[in-house]
């Protein structure tokens, strides 16, 4: 079967791909989010470790919060991933730098408490104050 994701960063010196559908998609309102995106809100697609792969590699890895690794693109800054303890086996990938992101909807508006007050997405989504750690769990459980 032909891969199902395929993506790259803004300068094309990081590719990935994979052959699963996302568990979830999901936006993220938190102010961190916001700012390793530089973005009004963030949105990303949560595949099972190991089932992206980046090609030559997912380039550096910044971790500011215990916790929390992200990773970018050393040579153009994109955001490329974002890794949380309290999501385990679970890898986040911007939504922004996936071909089909089109095809993907976000499920659930995570730390919408910290929404930018001015952004009004109208959509009937759940709207988690926090993480939206049970939903986001939720979902790689029933897998
Ligand atoms: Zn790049
Ligand atoms: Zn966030």
């Amino acid at each position: 079967m032909s891969s199902m994701i395929t993506g790259k960063c803004y300068c094309g010196a990081i590719t990935f791909y994979g052959e699963e559908e996302p568990q979830t998609v999901a936006y993220c309102h938190c102010v961190d989010c916001r700012r390793a995106t530089g973005g009004p809100v963030a949105a990303f697609a949560a595949f099972g470790e190991g089932k992206i792969v980046f090609e030559p590699e997912e380039g550096k890895r910044v971790s500011i919060n215990e916790g929390v690794v992200r990773t970018f693109c050393e040579n153009c800054g994109s955001s490329l991933t974002g890794r949380y303890d309290y999501l385990p086996n679970q890898i986040y990938v911007s939504i922004g730098i996936i071909d089909q992101a089109d095809e993907l909807m976000p499920e659930v508006h995570a730390h919408a408490a910290e929404r930018l007050r001015w952004l009004h997405i109208d959509d009937d989504l759940e709207r988690s104050e926090a993480t939206a750690t049970r939903k986001l769990n939720a979902v790689s459980d029933n897998l």
